[in-house]
Protein backbone atom coordinates (compact mmCIF):
# COMPACT_ATOMS: atom_id res chain seq x y z
CA UNK A 1 0.00 0.00 0.00
CA UNK A 2 1.57 3.08 -1.19
CA UNK A 3 1.58 6.18 1.72
CA UNK A 4 -0.03 9.45 0.46
CA UNK A 5 2.31 12.49 -0.49
CA UNK A 6 1.06 16.28 0.04
CA UNK A 7 3.38 18.59 -1.28
CA UNK A 8 3.31 22.59 -1.25
CA UNK A 9 4.97 24.15 -3.84
CA UNK A 10 5.61 27.59 -2.42
CA UNK A 11 6.84 29.16 -5.92
CA UNK A 12 8.32 32.53 -5.64
CA UNK A 13 5.99 33.55 -2.63
CA UNK A 14 6.92 34.39 0.91
CA UNK A 15 9.44 36.15 3.06
CA UNK A 16 11.12 35.68 6.55
CA UNK A 17 8.30 36.20 8.62
CA UNK A 18 5.54 34.95 6.65
CA UNK A 19 7.67 31.92 5.83
CA UNK A 20 8.00 31.83 9.72
CA UNK A 21 4.34 31.79 10.46
CA UNK A 22 3.48 29.11 7.63
CA UNK A 23 5.81 26.58 8.79
CA UNK A 24 5.04 26.58 12.90
CA UNK A 25 1.08 26.97 11.64
CA UNK A 26 2.02 23.66 9.89
CA UNK A 27 3.77 22.40 12.31
CA UNK A 28 1.84 23.14 15.07
CA UNK A 29 -1.39 21.75 13.17
CA UNK A 30 -0.22 18.64 11.78
CA UNK A 31 -1.74 15.93 13.97
CA UNK A 32 -2.26 13.20 11.92
CA UNK A 33 0.79 11.05 10.61
CA UNK A 34 -1.43 9.24 7.82
CA UNK A 35 0.33 10.73 4.94
CA UNK A 36 3.43 12.37 4.19
CA UNK A 37 3.95 16.20 3.78
CA UNK A 38 6.67 18.66 2.53
CA UNK A 39 6.98 21.81 1.78
CA UNK A 40 9.47 23.36 -1.14
CA UNK A 41 10.90 26.41 -0.70
CA UNK A 42 12.55 28.67 -2.80
CA UNK A 43 16.53 28.29 -2.21
CA UNK A 44 17.45 31.42 -0.28
CA UNK A 45 14.62 29.88 2.50
CA UNK A 46 15.74 26.11 2.65
CA UNK A 47 17.78 27.15 5.93
CA UNK A 48 14.97 28.74 7.53
CA UNK A 49 13.25 25.08 6.68
CA UNK A 50 15.81 23.22 7.96
CA UNK A 51 15.93 25.74 11.54
CA UNK A 52 12.28 25.51 11.96
CA UNK A 53 10.88 22.51 10.59
CA UNK A 54 13.82 19.98 12.58
CA UNK A 55 12.21 17.32 14.52
CA UNK A 56 8.97 17.78 12.87
CA UNK A 57 7.34 15.76 10.55
CA UNK A 58 7.24 17.64 7.68
CA UNK A 59 10.04 17.62 5.25
CA UNK A 60 11.55 20.16 3.51
CA UNK A 61 13.04 20.57 -0.34
CA UNK A 62 13.49 23.04 -3.40
CA UNK A 63 11.71 23.78 -6.46
CA UNK A 64 15.02 23.16 -8.90
CA UNK A 65 18.38 22.30 -8.90
CA UNK A 66 20.80 22.00 -11.54
CA UNK A 67 22.31 19.44 -13.93
CA UNK A 68 25.75 19.97 -12.80
CA UNK A 69 27.42 18.77 -9.61
CA UNK A 70 29.45 22.44 -9.22
CA UNK A 71 31.54 24.69 -10.95
CA UNK A 72 31.30 27.25 -13.45
CA UNK A 73 27.37 27.83 -13.90
CA UNK A 74 26.83 31.42 -12.34
CA UNK A 75 22.98 31.56 -10.14
CA UNK A 76 22.72 27.90 -10.32
CA UNK A 77 22.24 25.09 -6.99
CA UNK A 78 23.80 22.06 -7.17
CA UNK A 79 21.84 19.09 -5.26
CA UNK A 80 24.76 18.88 -3.10
CA UNK A 81 23.84 22.28 -1.75
CA UNK A 82 20.27 21.19 -1.17
CA UNK A 83 21.51 18.21 0.76
CA UNK A 84 23.28 20.46 2.76
CA UNK A 85 20.49 22.08 3.78
CA UNK A 86 18.87 18.94 5.05
CA UNK A 87 16.57 18.80 1.99
CA UNK A 88 14.86 15.26 1.16
CA UNK A 89 12.57 16.48 -1.75
CA UNK A 90 13.67 18.48 -4.88
CA UNK A 91 10.60 19.72 -7.76
CA UNK A 92 12.06 18.42 -11.73
CA UNK A 93 10.53 19.84 -14.44
CA UNK A 94 7.46 22.08 -13.35
CA UNK A 95 5.86 23.19 -15.95
CA UNK A 96 6.50 26.68 -15.24
CA UNK A 97 10.15 25.71 -15.49
CA UNK A 98 9.66 24.15 -19.31
CA UNK A 99 7.60 27.42 -20.18
CA UNK A 100 9.40 29.67 -18.85
CA UNK A 101 13.08 28.43 -18.97
CA UNK A 102 12.81 26.42 -21.52
CA UNK A 103 13.38 23.35 -20.15
CA UNK A 104 13.51 20.26 -22.58
CA UNK A 105 12.73 16.90 -21.33
CA UNK A 106 16.35 15.62 -21.68
CA UNK A 107 17.16 18.95 -19.60
CA UNK A 108 14.55 17.56 -16.86
CA UNK A 109 16.31 13.61 -17.09
CA UNK A 110 19.83 15.11 -16.34
CA UNK A 111 18.31 17.22 -13.43
CA UNK A 112 17.00 13.85 -12.12
CA UNK A 113 19.88 12.12 -12.41
CA UNK A 114 21.95 15.17 -10.42
CA UNK A 115 18.92 14.71 -7.81
CA UNK A 116 19.23 10.69 -7.98
CA UNK A 117 23.34 11.01 -7.76
CA UNK A 118 23.06 13.41 -4.85
CA UNK A 119 20.53 10.89 -2.43
CA UNK A 120 17.60 13.43 -2.77
CA UNK A 121 13.76 11.81 -4.18
CA UNK A 122 13.12 13.91 -7.51
CA UNK A 123 9.33 14.89 -8.02
CA UNK A 124 9.24 14.71 -11.77
CA UNK A 125 6.73 17.05 -12.85
CA UNK A 126 4.48 16.27 -16.12
CA UNK A 127 1.68 17.14 -17.69
CA UNK A 128 -0.04 18.61 -21.38
CA UNK A 129 -0.99 22.37 -22.52
CA UNK A 130 -5.06 23.10 -22.75
CA UNK A 131 -4.11 22.49 -26.66
CA UNK A 132 -2.08 19.73 -26.13
CA UNK A 133 -5.55 18.05 -24.12
CA UNK A 134 -7.41 19.50 -26.90
CA UNK A 135 -5.45 17.68 -29.58
CA UNK A 136 -5.95 14.28 -27.76
CA UNK A 137 -1.83 14.68 -27.67
CA UNK A 138 -2.70 14.05 -23.87
CA UNK A 139 -0.98 10.70 -23.37
CA UNK A 140 1.57 11.30 -25.83
CA UNK A 141 2.97 14.38 -23.83
CA UNK A 142 3.20 12.90 -20.67
CA UNK A 143 4.92 9.24 -22.34
CA UNK A 144 7.54 11.31 -24.10
CA UNK A 145 8.63 13.70 -20.93
CA UNK A 146 8.39 10.48 -18.45
CA UNK A 147 9.88 8.21 -20.74
CA UNK A 148 12.86 11.01 -21.33
CA UNK A 149 13.74 10.27 -17.68
CA UNK A 150 13.06 6.97 -17.58
CA UNK A 151 15.89 6.74 -20.66
CA UNK A 152 18.11 7.92 -18.20
CA UNK A 153 18.42 6.39 -14.91
CA UNK A 154 18.65 2.82 -14.69
CA UNK A 155 15.46 0.44 -14.16
CA UNK A 156 16.22 0.15 -10.44
CA UNK A 157 15.98 3.82 -10.01
CA UNK A 158 12.44 3.75 -10.96
CA UNK A 159 11.92 3.07 -6.69
CA UNK A 160 13.28 6.40 -5.72
CA UNK A 161 11.42 8.76 -8.27
CA UNK A 162 7.87 10.90 -7.39
CA UNK A 163 5.69 11.62 -10.60
CA UNK A 164 3.63 14.72 -10.23
CA UNK A 165 0.94 14.87 -12.62
CA UNK A 166 0.36 18.60 -13.39
CA UNK A 167 -1.89 19.66 -16.53
CA UNK A 168 -0.65 22.89 -17.55
CA UNK A 169 -4.36 24.57 -17.99
CA UNK A 170 -5.53 23.27 -14.43
CA UNK A 171 -2.47 25.12 -12.30
CA UNK A 172 -3.63 28.27 -11.09
CA UNK A 173 -6.30 28.28 -12.71
CA UNK A 174 -8.85 27.31 -10.43
CA UNK A 175 -9.79 24.38 -13.33
CA UNK A 176 -8.96 20.79 -11.95
CA UNK A 177 -9.00 17.75 -14.07
CA UNK A 178 -11.89 15.61 -12.89
CA UNK A 179 -11.01 13.08 -10.31
CA UNK A 180 -11.63 10.45 -13.26
CA UNK A 181 -9.20 12.60 -15.59
CA UNK A 182 -6.68 12.46 -13.15
CA UNK A 183 -6.71 8.99 -12.87
CA UNK A 184 -6.64 7.88 -16.32
CA UNK A 185 -3.40 9.93 -16.89
CA UNK A 186 -1.94 8.56 -13.35
CA UNK A 187 -2.76 4.77 -14.76
CA UNK A 188 -1.09 5.57 -18.17
CA UNK A 189 2.08 6.66 -16.25
CA UNK A 190 1.83 4.02 -13.56
CA UNK A 191 1.77 1.47 -16.36
CA UNK A 192 4.82 3.40 -18.19
CA UNK A 193 6.39 2.65 -14.99
CA UNK A 194 5.88 -0.69 -14.92
CA UNK A 195 6.97 -1.30 -18.14
CA UNK A 196 10.57 -0.58 -17.23
CA UNK A 197 10.66 -1.71 -13.23
CA UNK A 198 7.09 -3.87 -12.52
CA UNK A 199 7.81 -4.42 -8.98
CA UNK A 200 8.53 -0.72 -8.00
CA UNK A 201 6.21 0.64 -10.69
CA UNK A 202 3.23 -0.65 -7.92
CA UNK A 203 5.44 1.30 -4.91
CA UNK A 204 6.17 4.54 -6.87
CA UNK A 205 4.10 7.65 -5.25
CA UNK A 206 2.29 10.00 -8.56
CA UNK A 207 1.04 12.97 -6.93
CA UNK A 208 -1.65 15.47 -8.76
CA UNK A 209 -1.47 19.06 -9.08
CA UNK A 210 -3.65 21.54 -10.27
CA UNK A 211 -5.55 23.60 -8.36
CA UNK A 212 -6.05 21.18 -5.70
CA UNK A 213 -7.98 22.61 -2.87
CA UNK A 214 -9.61 21.58 0.34
CA UNK A 215 -12.86 20.83 -1.02
CA UNK A 216 -11.80 18.43 -4.04
CA UNK A 217 -8.87 16.74 -2.60
CA UNK A 218 -10.39 13.75 -1.23
CA UNK A 219 -12.19 13.13 -4.35
CA UNK A 220 -9.08 13.07 -6.46
CA UNK A 221 -6.89 11.41 -3.70
CA UNK A 222 -9.56 8.78 -3.31
CA UNK A 223 -8.57 7.50 -7.48
CA UNK A 224 -6.54 4.40 -7.56
CA UNK A 225 -3.17 5.81 -8.87
CA UNK A 226 -3.59 8.98 -6.85
CA UNK A 227 -1.01 9.19 -4.28
CA UNK A 228 -1.30 12.61 -2.84
CA UNK A 229 -0.54 16.07 -4.72
CA UNK A 230 1.30 19.26 -5.03
CA UNK A 231 0.08 21.89 -3.99
CA UNK A 232 0.60 25.83 -5.15
CA UNK A 233 -1.78 28.90 -3.60
CA UNK A 234 -3.63 26.10 -1.67
CA UNK A 235 -0.19 25.66 0.37
CA UNK A 236 0.43 29.41 1.10
CA UNK A 237 -1.60 29.05 4.20
CA UNK A 238 -1.13 26.51 6.91
CA UNK A 239 -5.02 26.31 7.41
CA UNK A 240 -5.70 25.11 3.65
CA UNK A 241 -2.42 23.10 3.58
CA UNK A 242 -3.52 20.87 6.43
CA UNK A 243 -7.12 20.60 5.30
CA UNK A 244 -5.73 18.93 2.32
CA UNK A 245 -2.88 16.43 4.16
CA UNK A 246 -5.96 15.51 6.65
CA UNK A 247 -7.83 14.57 3.24
CA UNK A 248 -5.12 12.55 2.33
CA UNK A 249 -4.82 10.23 5.58
P1 LIG B 1 -1.93 25.54 -7.96
O1 LIG B 1 -2.28 24.59 -6.84
O2 LIG B 1 -1.82 26.96 -7.51
O3 LIG B 1 -2.85 25.35 -9.13
O4 LIG B 1 -0.46 25.14 -8.47
C1 LIG B 1 -0.19 23.82 -8.76
C2 LIG B 1 1.26 23.67 -9.01
O5 LIG B 1 1.79 24.16 -9.99
C3 LIG B 1 2.06 22.96 -8.00
O6 LIG B 1 3.33 22.69 -8.46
Amino acid sequence: MRRKLVIGNWKMNGNRAANSALLSGIAAGLTSTGADCAVCAPAPYLAQCQAELAGTAVAWGAQDLSAHAGGAYTGEVAAGMLVDFGCRYVIVGHSERRAYHRESSELVAQKTVAALAAGLTPVVCIGETLEEREAGRTNAVVGEQLGAVLAAIPAADVARLVLAYEPVWAIGTGKTATPQMAQDVHQVLRAQLAGVNPLAAAGVQILYGGSMKPDNAKELMAQADIDGGLIGGAALKAADFLAIISAAA
